[in-house]
């Protein structure tokens, strides 16, 4: 066991972190996140430095890096910046549908522009009436002469409106018994934007606000039967697949964002003085700092095992969970503690980690909420109960 990163790891995150550093601003964060905008001059800068999907082939414009990689890259990210770290992050999240499930003329059509910046991608499973639970769905496909028809509404879709394609969870077996046989994949090109596929921005929300959150409405669009990812019935399988490693990438995410709160709390705890002393010097101030430490520290060891055991081919549902649940968790109570390190000034944006407080709530809710990740590590506690 090495608990070290090797050269080539601490490379990467060396570079991550310089491009970071150098690039994201938190005065731009806050202009764009009033203006709902994607930072795509940095997201594009940041895949012609290969750090957009860098697990994906080189064939296909990636680095062929591990998942292990990927994570340490996305923590640097959301460190620096919250907001754009997480945007940047979420835009070329479904590629792991396309690079797990898709066929070569897919994978070229699709995850070469993800990797080279050019396109912007998003996953469309919750519904209005299925969020949790997606062992159903009421958007339907049906296969008729060589392409599909599909009618219904997706909800709550990152990137809904900025994005080049849509990885849609549907019914194509209406009759299956039970229903999650009976689903497929389809991508949904943005050329199809149109009478009948719409996209409606959902509005303002909490955080994560440069990407945005959007309805898709499908009314009868036909979608070419080459746009089935793998397998007709797949799908739901496929989701599941994808879930195992895009969960350990949320919580990298997680680690990111509360290891940035705490990096601006510290700061300023060795800075602001009240009873003539640095806050820094008051043991209950070094215990807050303490806890967070230990949470952030362990929250990484997860998502790194998690990520390690992927790498090498070992499929485990419960670190997955373990990694997710934890690291969502503690960033949640990390970014509050770091506020609360501010007093009043915490409360206001010019200091910046507010905005980090408001961007961790949604790593509780997005890629499986916080509950059903226990139900998954509770079950596989008790196997066959
Ligand atoms: C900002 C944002 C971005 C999102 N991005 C995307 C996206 O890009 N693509 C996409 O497809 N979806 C996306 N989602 C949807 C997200 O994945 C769902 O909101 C989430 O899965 C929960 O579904 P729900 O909101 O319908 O809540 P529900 O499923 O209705 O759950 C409500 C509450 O009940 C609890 N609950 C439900 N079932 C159980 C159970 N069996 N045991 C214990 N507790 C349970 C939940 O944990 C939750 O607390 C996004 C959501 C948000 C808010």
């Amino acid at each position: 066991m090495n608990f070290e990163l090797n050269q080539s790891q601490k490379a990467i995150v060396n570079a991550a972190r310089e491009f970071a550093t150098k690039e994201f601003d938190s005065e731009l964060a806050y202009e764009l996140e009033k203006k709902h905008e994607f930072p795509m001059e940095i997201y594009k800068k940041a895949a012609k430095l290969g750090f957009v999907a860098p697990y994906v082939d080189e064939a296909y414009g990636g680095d062929g890096l591990g998942i292990l990689e990927n994570a340490m890259i996305v923590e640097e990210f959301c460190k620096a910046d919250s907001s754009i770290g997480l945007a940047i992050d979420l835009a070329s999240l479904p590629c792991k549908f396309l690079y797990r499930f898709g066929n070569h003329d897919q994978n070229e059509r699709y995850l070469s522009k993800i990797t080279s910046g050019e396109f912007g991608a998003a996953i469309a499973l919750t519904e209005p009436d299925h969020g949790s639970d997606i062992t159903q769905m009421d958007t339907v496909a049906i296969k008729n002469n060589g392409s599909y028809r599909l009618s219904g509404n997706k909800t709550f879709i990152t990137n809904g409106t900025i994005a080049d394609f849509y990885t849609v969870l549907c019914q194509t077996d209406p009759d299956a018994s039970p229903k999650y046989k009976g689903m497929s994949i389809l991508i949904v090109d943005r050329d199809m934007i149109g009478k009948r596929f719409q996209v409606n921005e959902l509005g303002e929300k909490m955080g994560i606000r440069l990407t945005s959150s959007a309805e898709l409405v499908f009314d009868d669009l036909e979608v070419p039967e080459e746009n089935l990812l793998g397998k007709p019935g797949r799908g739901f399988y496929q989701a599941m697949g994808f879930f195992e490693e895009s969960k350990i990438e949320i919580a990298a995410q997680a680690v990111g964002v509360a290891q940035g709160a705490f990096d601006l709390a510290y700061q300023y705890a060795k800075e602001r003085k009240q009873f003539d002393k640095p806050i820094a010097c008051f043991q209950s101030m070094q215990h807050k700092f303490v806890d967070m430490y230990l949470k952030i520290e362990n929250a990484r060891h997860l998502v790194h095992k998690a990520a390690f055991k992927f790498d090498q081919g070992q499929r485990d549902h419960r670190a997955a969970a373990m990694a997710k649940y934890y690291a969502a968790n503690i960033a949640n109570e990390v970014t509050y503690d770091a506020l609360q390190v501010f007093g009043g000034y915490g409360y206001f944006q010019e200091y910046k980690v507010e905005r980090y407080y408001r961007d961790a709530r949604i790593l509780s809710i997005y890629e499986g909420t916080a509950e059903i990740q226990k139900n998954i590590i509770g079950t596989s506690l008790f196997p066959g109960l």
